[in-house]
């Protein structure tokens, strides 16, 4: 008797489930890995781009040529043929820093990666507080030592954004100067070129890496590379963008402390008009980075604490403090009565926004830790009401954003145009915006949203 086929297979074979998975969204390049992230040598985004050419057997002006220059339109590259691409390579290190050349370009390799990190290798951070002006080192430095390391202990080699900033001549980990000629063929080389390749000259295309080099370096060129590296390492669990009036605030202390205010001997000491540091105190201008640096120098100070002008101002030893004369011991003059008194009606003022204690400090014309000294509780209920007051604000001011940006959205969609930071943007009115990693998340979410929706029709 034969028996039907359904009836043999049923009882013993597993049922398949037929229906398809969920598939993540493809990214168009390799989501490589950024290299250094969260250490003084993290990458930079010209480094990155070329190990992303490389990873897919591609020289970096073809790779810009086919997959990045139709995002970018022709804003940057106008004739975006072999010989446009390869002109506008040369003069890219902008890419690195902190300008729209460089939100523009990290929004491309984003959107072909998908990652969401590579505003990390530039110094995007920095769009609000220091300026494009002599941000950056125009032609390629290396260290030979660190890409000999790096070749002997088999790892990837890179460049690291450190190498790329203006005033940076030491490397931090081998105490030497970095180069900027190719040893063997004597060419200065610009940070990108159509077959550029770390650790390469793109002139003659010999290795550049060396284990005898040795030089002497200036204590200056080390201190420096060692505070600009520490800001570089600390980048991830900052803002997505530093706001000037950190740095502003703490150039006012400098002065205030190191010359009792007289701006004329303080810009006298670093050798500045006192025109221009009259309109960088009143923050008509953003500070230029190698201006930064002379001030971390000059008075021993740590570049991220000085930027975010989060630490009061203790000048070391320093030219200004050697010319001027001895500081007035505050103690002597403190009044105590009124300062409680002044504490305690600024805490009483329901009214006004809650003043930070550095702003109290300031109205009263003492130092932050005097005051704390002599009122550590009054000044901890400040401190605590001002934190509060900031965490709202700055909730309030995303959730506007959130909203600015889904109604920009429905402008975009019913105009039947591309969600592009770019378009939403100009519809808010801030092609800027999306900078900040936050924003870059809502309209993300949006597309995702939407994708979803299309795929259920
Ligand atoms: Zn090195
Ligand atoms: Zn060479």
């Amino acid at each position: 008797m034969a028996q039907h086929v359904d009836e043999i297979a049923l009882p013993r074979l597993p049922i398949w489930e037929m229906s398809l998975p969920d598939f993540p969204t493809r990214s168009k390049l390799y989501s490589l890995a950024p290299l250094g992230l969260n250490s003084p040598l993290v990458e930079s985004l010209t480094s990155y781009l070329c190990r992303l050419a490389y990873e897919h057997h591609l020289e970096v002006g073809t790779l810009v040529q086919h997959s990045i220059a139709p995002i970018l339109g022709k804003h940057y590259i106008a004739d975006s043929h072999g010989r446009g691409v390869s002109s506008f390579l040369r003069y890219a290190s902008p890419i690195n820093g902190n300008g729209l050349m460089a939100a523009d370009w990290v929004d491309a390799l984003e959107a072909l990666t998908l990652r969401a990190d590579l505003a990390l290798l530039t110094l995007l951070v920095g769009t609000n507080a220091f300026s494009q002006r002599d941000l950056l080192q125009p032609v390629r430095q290396w260290c030979p030592r660190c890409y000999d390391a790096w070749q002997r202990q088999g790892a990837i080699i890179y460049e690291p954004l450190l190498w790329s900033i203006n005033g940076i001549t030491v490397c931090p980990e081998h105490s030497q100067h970095l180069e900027r000629r190719c040893p063997h063929c004597s060419s200065s080389l610009p940070w990108l070129t159509w077959h550029s390749r770390p650790g390469y000259c793109s002139s003659c295309g010999k290795w550049l890496g060396k284990a005898d080099s040795r030089s002497q370096v200036e204590e200056k060129g080390r201190y420096l590379a060692e505070t600009v590296g520490e800001f570089l390492a600390r980048m991830p669990q900052l803002p997505l963008v530093i706001p000037r009036e950190g740095v502003i605030q703490s150039l006012r202390d400098l002065i205030a402390t190191t010359t009792d205010g007289n701006m004329a001997a303080f810009a006298r000491s670093l050798g500045r008009p006192k025109t221009s540091l009259w309109e960088l105190v009143q923050g008509y201008f953003p500070l230029s980075l190698p201006f930064v640096l002379q001030l971390c120098y000059q008075f021993h100070l740590p570049l991220l604490p000085l930027l975010l002008g989060r630490e009061q101002v203790a000048p070391g030893e320093s030219p200004v403090l050697q010319e001027k004369p001895p500081k007035r011991d505050v103690r002597c003059h403190f009044d105590r009565e009124n300062v409680q008194q002044a504490l305690e009606a600024i805490l009483a003022d329901q009214q006004s926004a809650p003043l930070s204690m550095r702003e109290v400090a300031r109205r009263l014309g003492y130092p932050v830790r005097t005051i704390e000294t002599h009122f550590p509780q009054l000044c901890r209920d400040i401190s605590r009401r001002s934190a509060a007051y900031r965490k709202q604000q700055g909730q309030r001011r995303k959730a506007r954003l959130r909203q600015r940006i889904t109604e920009a959205a429905r402008i975009v969609l019913m105009q039947g145009e591309n969600l592009t930071f770019r378009r939403v943007g100009t519809i808010i009115g801030e092609p800027g915006c999306f900078r900040e990693h936050e924003a870059r998340l809502v309209l993300r979410d949006i597309r995702r949203r939407l994708d979803a929706e299309s795929s259920l029709e």
